[in-house]
């Protein structure tokens, strides 16, 4: 399906909001946590391409939100799947020895942008994978506050959504939320000033606090990028008080910005690093780094999951690992992602009074919308003219295409994106 053809062929045929019955059903008896700009019903996919259940053709620049890293079914992870199903479906790796369980550490390992040995911990997700850190962070230090940034995401569940302070409505009705968890301004002078002069002052002793959870490039607060040295005064600062550095790459990990950690831009190394979303093309794997003197501070079952790192996960995140460097996916994602950047700039040069910012490594691209209402309607377009793109922030949409995105894909998205911004 679609096999050998660089752009799918765009229809235009949905003629409303709700046109496919799976729509309909799936609004009626699922529990829809983010109701998104337009409805989509996936169906089947194929590198850049997505099909959905009424047979339109998409170009996706969504991945499944940032998770097709290898584009949707690419053959090599699909094969790994099929043939580690038919060799052993699960084993719980937490209480045996999984050969491919160790495969996949050691792959991972092998990419750690920290000096010294690291041990990894495999789960089944990214907000897994952030609660595992957040505990270890505690056990390891055994200091009880943890320190994480506003329009930080790290996931819903009870420790990671207390991390998390994108949207207010992310904690509405679920409190009391963790104890021991406080915020600080990203991705300025500001976060020092408020870290040092107010919450070390009036709120906790910093040799209390066990770690600070940053997101190198912000994901579902807005695509933000932090200026140089941004990330090397936070590690300065942590090493002063002995806290330490744990980086969310669920979203900007895995290739995404052009090196296989947006860290690696920076020069600084975490103690920690938490990965997911793109690490397994789509089956669920997340995974957590850490030196290696952390990890073996607990004792062995002190941290566990039945199901986290399962040996088909493991197939499709060791084959995810060798596709993105066989066909030298982040070198294209360098490319390709400042093909999008200096199109998507021309496109704001014409709409200025539309887009007000344009930035982003690699294929991590945010545009900045004048309106939340602006960005919404722009998606909208987009979708009924065939591209598949998402919010995030407060008024920006953002460009998360699989790595295997080609030129040719990439400007027929900046057609299609240009089309919709015009209205
Ligand atoms: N951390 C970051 C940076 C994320 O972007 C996300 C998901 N958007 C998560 C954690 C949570 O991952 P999951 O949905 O797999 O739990």
């Amino acid at each position: 399906w679609l096999r050998g053809r660089p752009v799918p062929e765009l229809r235009t045929a949905i003629p409303g909001p709700l046109s496919s019955a799976v729509v309909e059903r799936d609004l009626a008896i699922t529990s829809r946590s983010l109701p998104r700009a337009y409805p989509l019903a996936p169906q089947r996919g194929h590198g850049c391409a997505i099909e959905d259940a009424d047979g339109n053709l998409f170009l996706d620049f969504n991945a499944g939100i940032a998770v097709n890293s290898t584009g949707h079914c690419h053959p090599a992870v699909v094969t790994a799947v099929q043939e580690q199903a038919a060799a052993l479906l699960h084993y719980s790796a937490s209480d045996f020895f999984l050969p491919i369980y160790s495969q996949m550490c050691a792959a991972l390992a092998e990419t750690a942008p920290m000096s010294g040995p690291v041990r990894v911990f495999l789960s089944n997700s990214g907000a897994e994978a952030v609660e595992g850190a957040l505990k270890l962070a505690r056990y390891a230090t055994k200091r009880p506050y943890v320190i994480s940034f506003y329009g930080a995401f790290h996931g819903r569940t009870m420790g990671a959504v207390t991390l998390t302070a994108s949207k207010s409505k992310y904690h509405k009705g679920f409190g009391p939320l963790l104890p021991g968890v406080l915020h600080a301004p990203y991705g300025d002078d500001s976060t020092f000033e408020h870290l040092e002069n107010v919450l070390f002052r009036y709120e906790v002793a910093p040799d209390e606090v066990a770690a600070i959870f940053v997101e190198p490039i912000q994901g579902e607060g807005g695509y933000l990028v932090p200026p140089a040295g941004w990330m090397a005064r936070l590690r300065e600062l942590c090493d002063k008080h002995g806290i330490l550095l744990i980086a969310d790459e669920v979203q900007s990990g895995a290739g995404r910005t052009g090196k296989m950690w947006a860290i690696e831009h920076t020069g600084v190394e975490p103690d920690i690093l938490i990965s997911a979303k793109g690490l397994a093309s789509g089956l669920p794997l997340g995974a957590f780094l850490a030196r290696a003197e952390l990890m073996e501070s607990w004792p062995a079952g002190a941290h566990g999951s039945t199901y986290g790192g399962s040996p088909v996960a493991c197939a499709a995140g060791l084959a995810t690992l060798d596709v993105i460097r066989s066909e030298g996916l982040m070198e294209n994602a360098t490319q390709v992602g400042q093909l999008l950047l200096d199109g998507l700039r021309k496109i704001q040069a014409e709409h200025p009074d539309k887009i007000v910012d344009v930035r982003g490594v690699g294929l991590m691209i945010g545009v900045e919308f004048a309106t939340a209402d602006e960005a919404a309607e722009v998606q909208r377009r987009a979708f009924e003219s065939g591209l598949l793109v998402l919010e995030c922030g407060e008024s920006a949409i953002r460009l998360s295409p699989p790595l295997v995105v080609t030129a040719g894909e990439a400007q027929k998205a900046l057609s299609l994106f240009a089309a919709a911004v015009a209205g």
